[in-house]
């Protein structure tokens, strides 16, 4: 019996997790929960699942939440330091954190210094301060199991293999749903346009930034830290099908890929099932349905987020965080009709240009960059 905490349970990563918990009653246990807003959901499944604690970040929810659970015995805390008890919780031997943001940043740590083993979809925790994070389960002998689905692959690919055979690694991307078009297409594009994904149902804030490719450039940085690969082991291509979810290239010539139909179940199961595999009754791939699986170059020239993020990563220290806190600010911005979806770029490299660099930051360097960035990306959005 694994014993699961979910931060984030009622966002898509979440709610899949635990479809995936439930059909596996007799290997997985529930342990915490966590939401921000969302209380009824959150309710629905502590009733169900019957985990030791939940979180509701949002503290006014606090009192509807524990009267809910009142009949219960489940512990019920509040607020964003909260999240750090429920990722710290004795009972736990598996921490999946599917809180979207550097929000998810503190409490995987936490996890981590409680010796948890993380599943982490939470990438913009990597992205922001990976040196930290992997020295740090380094340290602690913790692993972390990739969620993301391009990472899951690598990751399933390089099982019994040695990193120094690894040559480079190709993540896959869709493309989104602006995939071949040109800039002055994009500088139009509405909202509803960009959250309909062609392949993937997924939370706001990662299809805008499939949508940009931001979501690609963010996971080169997670894959950086993930494998230990330096900058120039990473390549892009985009595979619109989304069937294969990345591959390895080794020292010999010799590639491995790993496939699927695209659902997120699979990698999650994977990270929990980890270091086996479980039996599953997802959807088998049929290739009679894909009968052309096809590869092409990605167009950094109108996706500019792609530079963008390989730039932050050969800049390093702090250069990454400032690139996601922008990106957290202008996707927002964007969700709210404040921005158009070109600005999104224009407004990150002007903080990549402004804010200043730390080339070897600290835990607090991190946070302070986190916070300076998200108030002036603030400041170019009302202007
Ligand atoms: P969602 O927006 O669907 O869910 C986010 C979850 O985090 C919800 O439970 C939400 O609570 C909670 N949350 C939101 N804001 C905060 C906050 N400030 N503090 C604490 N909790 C918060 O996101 P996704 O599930 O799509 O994505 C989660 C993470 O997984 C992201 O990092 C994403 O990049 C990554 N990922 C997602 C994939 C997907 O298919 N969705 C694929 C690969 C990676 P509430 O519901 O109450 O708002
Ligand atoms: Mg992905």
């Amino acid at each position: 019996m694994k014993n699961i905490s979910i931060l984030g349970a009622t966002g898509s990563i979440g709610t899949q997790a635990l479809e995936v918990i439930e059909a596996n009653p007799e290997l997985y246990k529930v342990t915490a929960l966590t939401a921000q807003s969302n209380a009824d959901l959150l309710i629905a499944q502590a009733l169900k699942f019957k985990p030791l604690m939940v979180v509701i970040g949002d503290e006014r929810q606090y009192k509807s939440v524990k009267a809910a659970l009142s009949a219960t015995g489940i512990k019920v805390l509040a607020g964003e330091a909260a999240l750090c008890e429920a990722a710290s919780l004795a009972e736990t031997d598996l921490v999946l954190t599917a809180i979207v943001g550097s929000v998810g940043l503190k409490p995987t740590i936490a996890a981590i210094e409680a010796k948890k083993d993380i599943g982490l979809a939470n990438k913009e925790t990597l992205v922001v301060a990976g040196d930290l994070i992997t020295s740090l389960a380094k340290q602690h002998g913790v692993k972390i199991i990739p969620v993301d689905s391009e990472h899951s692959a690598i990751f399933q690919c390089l099982v019994g293999e040695a990193v120094d055979t690894i040559e480079k690694i190709y993540l896959t991307a869709s493309g989104g749903p602006f995939r071949g078009k040109e800039r002055a297409f994009l500088a139009n594009v509405t909202k509803a346009e960009a959250l309909k994904h062609p392949n993937w149902v997924m939370g706001a804030k990662i299809t805008i930034d499939s949508a940009s490719l931001m979501n690609k450039g963010l996971e080169v940085i997670e894959a950086r830290w993930l494998f230990d690969l330096n900058v120039d082991q990473i390549d892009v291509i985009v595979h619109p099908q989304s069937i294969v979810h990345s591959l390895v290239q080794f020292n010999d010539g010799s590639m491995k890929a790993q496939m699927g139909l695209p659902d997120m179940k699979l990698p999650i199961h994977y990270a929990f099932a980890y270091p086996g595999r479980i039996s599953s009754n997802f959807k088998r791939f049929n290739f009679m349905d894909y009968p052309e699986l096809t590869f092409s170059k990605a167009d950094r020239g109108t996706f500019r987020n792609l530079d963008l993020a390989f730039e932050a990563l050969r800049r390093a220290g702090n250069m990454p965080c400032i690139i996601n806190a922008a990106n957290e600010v202008v996707v927002n911005a964007f969700l709210q009709n404040q921005i158009g979806f070109l600005e999104m770029s224009d407004i990150i490299e002007q903080c990549m240009s402004d804010i200043s660099f730390i080339a070897t930051p600290t835990l607090n360097n991190y946070l302070e960059t986190d916070q300076h960035t998200r108030i002036f990306a603030g400041e170019l959005v009302t202007k």
